[in-house]
């Protein structure tokens, strides 16, 4: 899938106009860019009919750092476009419960409309579409939506980036082609589909008996909160529903995760091990080792041991998008897009030709996130553009990939831009911006049954830290009340509710 995906980006790059054209920022482009593409027409998006005279912000991005900004922009100063492969924003912590069938993805997406209903106003506008390139000279972003071969270019006065990050594959032979990542709605939609296929073919009187038990074995790569909390679902619907349907087949059902160093490392222990306990006590079992490749049906160990498998499911940790790694901005040793105390794009100030990572590949994975010197110095930011979320990182300050920064970062961004367009109105100056500062509010995590974990506060000292079922009533509830808007509560609540009472649905098609 994510192959399909970066592969769909690049042939859709059309090259030329996109970049500057000089000699040191063509020798710096990633080989792909230089392939011989076919050329393709540019066009660009005439300004709306309706002139209101306000800058034009365009927004890249529709996830929680997008979400916060264009909920929180003020509609009377700025005309936004967004651009976007998806029409929605994903509530990603509750996106494991969509795997099973919890709850239904249209729980977990919220519209954009009904994020900033603004949206709808004619001079405001939404593309269905990839970002391929910026042209920060020109002030222009080169787009295209898939379905056409015409590339369009949208102009902007400010630009914020927000595209995310994907899947870290570490470079392990097999990972994009074999496993499923778990990033968004589409991504939950085919585990679940592979779930009942698999329940389904292993009842089939044609299949052996290792074969059935290969079918029935659910491995997930990655001890984080991610794919713990994908095995505590998991094993709540073998638990509550699978039993009921066959429990013979049930109790064959393995589930597996596979970590090369701590199950939750980033939880305080007491937390990792009640985590452990519970997941044990629910049939999910650790295997402590890293993966050397993923063949077709079993994980190559790194001790050479063979872990058959009929599903994998790969939640490592997260890299930067063949997008960032692709833009000529400075980047952190980690591919992440370099940006400074008011989350403003840094350039190299003496050798702008130098971008650090230009392809995933070139990622120094673990690193820590730093131009070799971990400072600024040498760095300079660009005017009006700014990029914020998961794509990013301060090296002075890195901050972890979690919907928290990336949310804060919108609201922070939107206040600022606000106050910016309002003082220029009123004094035609630019006010001076406070520093982003980072507030982490805590982490909670999901392990089964009615059981979660809660650390609230800072990791390394926390104030407050729970298990059991009253966090399991203190997650529902911080999320229940975290989705933005009724629609969405709704939903969930209605799909819990659903759940409890007639068990989660099986159909699959
Ligand atoms: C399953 C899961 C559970 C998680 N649970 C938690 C949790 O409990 N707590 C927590 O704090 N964090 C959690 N996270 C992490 C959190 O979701 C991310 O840190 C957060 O989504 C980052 O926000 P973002 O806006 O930077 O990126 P995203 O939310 O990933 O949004 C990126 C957006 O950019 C769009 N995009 C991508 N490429 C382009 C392009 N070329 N042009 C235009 N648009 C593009 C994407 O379609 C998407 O809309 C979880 C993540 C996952 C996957």
């Amino acid at each position: 899938m994510q192959l399909l995906r970066s592969t769909r980006l690049i042939s859709r790059l059309g090259i030329g106009p996109l970049f500057p054209q000089n000699d040191t920022t063509v020798a710096a482009l990633p080989a792909w860019a230089l392939s011989s593409q076919p050329w393709r027409g540019v066009k660009t998006v005439p300004d709306s009919p309706v002139t209101t005279g306000r800058e034009r912000l365009v927004i890249l991005g529709s996830g929680w750092a997008a979400g916060r900004l264009l909920r929180d922009i003020n509609s009377s100063l700025y005309d936004y476009t967004v651009i976007s492969p998806r029409n929605h924003m994903v509530f990603t912590p509750l996106l494991a419960s969509t795997c099973v069938g919890t709850l239904e993805c249209r729980a977990v997406a919220l519209s954009l409309t009904d994020i900033q209903p603004h949206l709808k106003d004619t001079w405001n506008k939404f593309f269905l579409a990839d970002a391929l390139a910026i042209d920060h000279d020109r002030k222009v972003v080169t787009c295209n939506n898939g379905s056409s071969e015409d590339n369009f270019e949208v102009a902007y006065d400010k630009l914020a980036i927000a595209t995310g990050s994907q899947g870290s594959t570490f470079g392990i032979p097999g990972v994009e082609q074999r496993t499923h990542f778990l990033r968004d709605v589409a991504n939950s939609s085919a585990i679940r589909k592979h779930l009942i296929e698999n329940w389904n073919k292993a009842n089939l009187p044609t299949v052996s008996q290792a074969d059935r038990q290969r079918l029935l074995h659910v491995v997930i790569v990655g001890g984080g909160p991610t794919g713990v909390e994908f095995a505590g679902e998991l094993s709540n619907f073998i638990s509550s529903d699978l039993m009921r349907m066959d429990s013979t087949r049930a109790r064959d059902i393995r589930v597996t995760i596979v970590e090369g160093m701590q199950l939750l490392g980033s939880f305080d222990a007491r937390l990792r091990e009640y985590a452990a306990t519970k997941l044990h006590k629910q049939g999910v079992s650790l295997v402590k080792s890293m993966v050397k490749e993923v063949r077709e049906g079993s994980l190559v160990l790194q001790n050479g041991d063979i872990l058959p498998y009929g599903i994998c499911v790969w939640s490592t940790g997260v890299g930067p998008t063949e997008f960032t790694t692709s833009l000529h901005f400075a980047k952190t040793a980690r591919g992440r897009i370099a940006v400074d105390d008011h989350l403003r794009i840094l350039v190299h100030s003496t050798r702008p030709e130098e971008h650090g990572p230009t392809t995933p590949g070139q990622v120094q994975h673990h690193h820590e996130e730093s131009h070799e010197e971990s400072s600024n110095a040498g760095f300079e930011p660009l005017k009006d553009i700014y990029a914020l979320g998961d794509c990013c990182a301060n090296v002075e300050g890195p901050l972890p990939s979690l919907a928290q920064v990336a949310e804060q970062q919108g609201k922070y961004l939107a206040k600022q831009l606000n106050r910016e367009a309002q003082t220029q109105r009123a004094t035609e100056q630019r006010p001076e911006w406070p520093a982003f500062q980072y507030h982490h509010l805590g982490s909670m995590a999901l392990v089964g049954g009615s059981s979660a974990i809660v650390e609230l506060g800072d990791a390394n000292k926390p104030h407050l830290s729970m298990t059991g079922f009253k966090s399991w009533v203190a997650w529902r509830s911080a999320y229940l009340t975290r989705l933005g808007n009724m629609r969405n509560r709704f939903y969930v609540m209605f799909n819990w509710t659903l759940t409890m009472l007639l068990g989660r649905d099986m159909s699959s098609w």
